[in-house]
């Protein structure tokens, strides 16, 4: 099966040669040489002031809203990843939603704004599919009412805005270095603030409270990034501008053959965009889950990135619909967008696509889609020699 990401190893001699340093110096973990060599090449490359490695994006969101002081409750969106709002319930701030833009799928500033209630302490908004948020828009709501804006930054590494990282904007953007990511440590994440005191707070939250051998600062946990994971970042990192070349040729691939068959996401006004993701909007759920039996038995795996919709998940308080994320989560489908996608199946995707689009899947149409060029090495139907199951 084509799945939806593959995760994107690098070059093993050079990491095996990060992994004999590590033997080397017996250094495996605990801010060790590899952790701040990737810290200080990230904050380079990002051009941000302050970025604190951690172990994961999940939990780079629970230390931003501790380190931040929030409490009561959060406006954010329901069309995303659904640690953009467990991790806000887990330390026990309510989410309330707010809809989304019909086209960028990001927060709506206006919607915001209405949805803001007396305990709201912050707006916490996804770049969702690398796609910028109204960045502005957001923070003239921010400024208005006293709140902290976190950006959930997940998908938008390598995505810019006017110019520049977009992982700049809000009180602290959290990102994602899961394997699964544009850009990753395996498992990792960050924590990325312009604000030097606040970074500071989150150093020290995220080894415990520790401030050196003798003295603890408040309550902390464990969110420390190991050697290892370093390692994998550090060889990445050095393929990252190819990566991000190959990933926009696929992008652009898609967007000229899919522009007006589909419904596909407006980029915002400013940006440019990683390609991290490429979510195609069907008709509805019905025709959704006909592509998708299309896709599968062609050997294609899409994914169904982000449903549900967030406010209808079932340890929250009863939420109020929000129709625009509920109709969208129901038509969108992720498909595959790696650096090595070959271009002949990326082609029999697009063709299965329109196919079903068309309602022409019989297996005969679908079996007269497949040409022996789209038979790569990288095929793998377990059990059968043949792409189309019968
Ligand atoms: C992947 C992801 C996360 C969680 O990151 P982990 O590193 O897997 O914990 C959070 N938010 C969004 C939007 C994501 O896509």
């Amino acid at each position: 099966m084509i799945n939806v990401t593959k995760p994107y190893l690098g070059d093993k001699e050079r990491f095996k040669a990060y992994i004999d340093k590590i033997y080397a110096n017996n250094w495996i973990t605990n801010q060790g040489p590899l952790h701040a060599q990737l810290e200080e090449r990230l904050r380079d490359y990002l051009g941000v002031r302050n970025i604190i490695l951690v172990n994961n994006g999940t939990l780079a969101l629970q230390v931003a809203y501790r380190a931040l002081g929030l409490s009561g409750s959060a406006i954010t969106t329901p069309f995303s990843f659904v640690a953009t709002t467990s991790t806000l319930h887990w330390e026990g701030i309510r989410p309330v939603f707010a809809d989304i833009h019909p086209e960028t799928w990001n927060l709506d500033p206006a919607n915001v704004e209405a949805a803001i209630e007396p305990d709201t302490s912050a707006i916490v908004a996804t770049h969702v599919f690398g796609n910028p948020c109204d960045v502005r828009g957001l923070q003239q709501v921010a400024n208005r009412h006293g709140l902290k804006v976190v950006y959930d930054g997940a998908h938008a590494f390598g995505t810019r805005f006017e110019g520049r990282s977009v992982l700049q904007w809000g009180d602290i953007t959290t990102v994602s270095f899961h394997a699964t990511k544009l850009f990753h440590t395996i498992e990792g994440g960050a924590i990325i603030t312009e604000d030097d005191e606040l970074a500071e707070r989150v150093r020290r939250m995220i080894n415990f409270g520790i401030v050196d051998a003798e003295r603890i600062e408040g309550v902390g946990i464990n969110a420390k990034l190991n050697e290892v994971s370093a390692a994998m970042g550090l060889c990445i990192l050095d393929e990252l501008e190819d990566i991000l070349a190959r990933r926009a040729v696929i992008g652009q691939h898609y967007e000229r053959r899919l522009q007006g068959a589909f419904d596909l996401q407006r980029p915002t006004y400013g940006s440019q965009l990683n390609y991290s993701y490429f979510p195609v909007g069907l008709r509805d759920e019905p025709s959704l889950l006909d592509t998708k039996k299309a896709l599968n038995a062609v050997g294609i795996n899409p994914r169904r990135y982000f449903y549900p919709s967030l406010e209808t998940l079932d340890y929250l308080q009863p939420q109020a619909i929000k129709p625009v994320s509920r109709k969208l989560s129901h038509r969108i489908l992720c498909v595959p967008l790696y650096p090595d996608l070959p271009q002949a199946t990326q082609d029999l995707l697009i063709d299965t696509l329109l196919l079903a689009q068309q309602k022409k899947t019989s297996m005969e149409s679908l079996r007269a889609l497949i040409t022996p060029a789209q038979l790569l090495p990288s095929w793998d139907f377990p059990g059968d020699s043949s792409p189309v199951l019968t």
